[in-house]
């Protein structure tokens, strides 16, 4: 049996046609049943649902052969362990800094001077202010970054921006791409020893799947 790990949402709707490049179809459909194990077309794959920042730890300590996961997600994770064969190209969007309209990010971003910045991101955050020079504080938070700047939380925020509709409706506008994130595929390297032919014309099925949409 080969289990891949997938997250409800945009990786599971943009994974699906992938699939089905493949030959594989998933008969159930994630967002209306409460089933966290789909079968598949395929009798040896099935599809687990997790929380997409899990995805790579599932697939780390083999509870799942392999999984979509996106970049932002794997950068916070590490990789550790995980094979990453292909960029599916998928759930793309960009890391960006965002702040305040009205907020002089220039300005309080100079090298050596100090900036508070709120962010699920923070490996990827501490990264990008260090490169700049800029001392910064970071607040970690789980969700709903936009609100942090708006409440004196932080200065600005680092976060995933695709259309730019949220920063907008939060009165926030983009002041740096940090990043262009898409979504990879990943392997487990210890099932990629053991069930090595299964899994490696799946990567190359995907892989395939990614030289078409292209
Ligand atoms: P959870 O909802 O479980 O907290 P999540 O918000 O990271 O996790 P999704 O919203 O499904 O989960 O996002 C999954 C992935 O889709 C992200 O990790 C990212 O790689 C990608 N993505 C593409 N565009 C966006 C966007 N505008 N906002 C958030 N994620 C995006
Ligand atoms: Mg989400």
């Amino acid at each position: 049996m080969i289990t891949l790990a997938l997250s409800k949402g945009r990786i599971f709707d943009e994974t699906l046609p992938m699939l089905a490049a493949a030959g594989v179809r998933i008969a159930e459909d994630p967002e209306k049943s409460r089933k966290l194990i789909l079968p598949t077309s395929r009798a040896d794959l099935r599809v687990v649902l997790v929380r997409a920042s899990d995805v790579p730890t599932y697939v780390q300590y083999g509870g799942a052969d392999l999984g979509v996961a996106g970049h932002d997600v794997l950068l916070e994770h590490g990789g550790e362990g995980l094979y990453q064969p292909v960029d599916l190209r998928i759930a793309r969007c960009r890391m960006s800094v965002a702040a305040p309209d009205d907020f002089d990010y220039a300005g309080a971003a100079r090298h050596g001077s100090r900036i508070r910045v709120a962010t699920k991101y923070t490996t990827v955050a501490r990264r990008h202010f260090a490169d700049k020079g800029v001392h910064v504080d970071l607040v970690k938070l789980y969700g709903s970054m936009e609100l942090a700047p708006l409440t004196g939380l932080a200065d600005a925020i680092v976060d995933l921006v695709s259309t730019g509709a949220t920063l907008k409706a939060n009165h926030l506008r983009e002041v740096e791409s940090i990043m262009d994130i898409s979504a990879r595929l990943v392997v487990n390297q210890a099932a990629l020893k053991l069930k090595r032919e299964p899994l490696r014309a799946l990567i190359d099925a995907f892989a395939g799947a990614v030289e078409q949409a292209a």
